[in-house]
């Protein structure tokens, strides 16, 4: 794309060129169709709108110095994407129709794909929806899955820097057994307010509590937690935490260089005893945490003391991104060629 600037692209929307459906109707899933319409029609009794029957995914493709595109884990998303479908009883698209879908729209939208050397990806959103009429509360009888592309840039504009993030004690995420392990459109909507608090405050993002006894970390907003110390890398294990496909390959990566890895529930006191923190999810990859204030308690913990993400935290940052572009040999078959 000759007007699009690479260096300054947001996170954010931008239409391109097409996009792909498929309907699940009488039992069965259609075939893959091609749109050019960035709009849906649906039936106003449509389970997605009243009663949440709605998950979505996001993966991303990355062009090489090589001019090839990589997708990263794309079998994973498809995976987490059919865990949601049966959590909240949807038909679930096959792995096949899955891959069919980000490889088609992907390779459709090439021009959008941004070139190697910007830190910018084509973001892949995959959805599913329940597009069924009903009135009363049960699952839809039919399906749309979706799948639409937007170029977005580098998180971090001014490099890898490490974020402020405030303890949520006002509002949950999710309940002890609800939805929380699901990609739902419902827990990011119970999201909203305390996102908002947080960011009238200055902080970027909220750290979630365990919703019964609010002891322990559950996650942090839309990326996982984790912490390191005596190099050991620790993050929740919790029912109400969406698996995290970045935080699987952290957890990867960290055995690899000989570190121990916990899965466990984690103290909130603990948190004065790691040496780094962070957040990690698909968008930012690891958003490295300065400070995590605890403002019911009255509590600060920091990190980062002389301004810079910690070592640990930035070789994985630095291994993991140079894997998703190809810059670094993929050991753990991770990567997928789309063109
Ligand atoms: C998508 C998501 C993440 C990050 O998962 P990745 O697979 O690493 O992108 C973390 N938490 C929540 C609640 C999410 O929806």
């Amino acid at each position: 794309m000759e007007n699009i600037d690479w260096k300054n692209l947001p996170f954010q929307y931008m239409k391109t060129d097409y996009n792909v459906r498929c309907y699940y109707r009488d039992g069965k899933w259609g075939k893959l169709e091609i749109s050019s319409s960035e709009y849906i029609q649906m039936h106003m009794a449509a389970t997605c709108l009243h009663y949440g029957q709605e998950a979505f995914e996001g993966l991303k493709a990355y062009r090489g110095k090589d001019g090839r595109v990589r997708v990263f884990r794309w079998r994973d998303n498809s995976k987490r994407m059919r865990d949601t479908a049966e959590g909240i009883k949807m038909a679930a698209p096959p792995e096949e129709l899955f891959k069919e879908a980000i490889f088609t729209v992907i390779r459709l939208n090439e021009r959008f794909i941004p070139p190697y050397g910007y830190g910018a990806s084509l973001y892949v959103r995959p959805l599913l929806v329940g597009s069924g009429a009903e009135v009363g509360v049960k699952p839809a009888k039919e399906y749309l899955f979706m799948v639409f592309v937007t170029p977005v840039g580098a998180y971090f504009k001014e490099g890898f820097k490490p974020v402020d993030i405030m303890i949520c004690r006002s509002h949950d995420r999710a309940a002890p057994l609800g939805t929380g392990a699901y990609k739902v459109g419902g827990n990011y909507a119970a999201s909203l307010t305390s996102l908002e608090i947080a960011h009238n405050k200055g902080f970027s993002t909220t750290l979630y509590l365990d919703a019964k006894e609010k002891k322990y970390i559950d996650e942090a907003g839309p990326a996982n937690f984790f912490g390191i110390k005596n190099n050991t890398y620790i993050t929740p294990d919790s029912k109400s935490i969406l698996p995290s496909i970045t935080n699987m390959s952290l957890m990867e990566l960290a055995r690899k260089r000989g570190m121990k890895v916990e899965k466990r529930p984690v103290p909130v006191e603990e948190l004065s005893s790691f040496e780094e923190v962070g957040a990690c999810g698909t968008a930012a990859v690891i958003a490295p945490i300065k400070k995590i204030v605890d403002i019911e308690l009255n509590k600060t913990y920091e990190y980062c003391k002389d301004g810079k993400p910690g070592p640990i935290s930035t070789e994985f940052y630095n291994t993991l991104t140079a894997i998703q572009n190809g810059d670094k040999e993929d050991s753990f078959g991770w990567i997928d060629y789309v063109i």
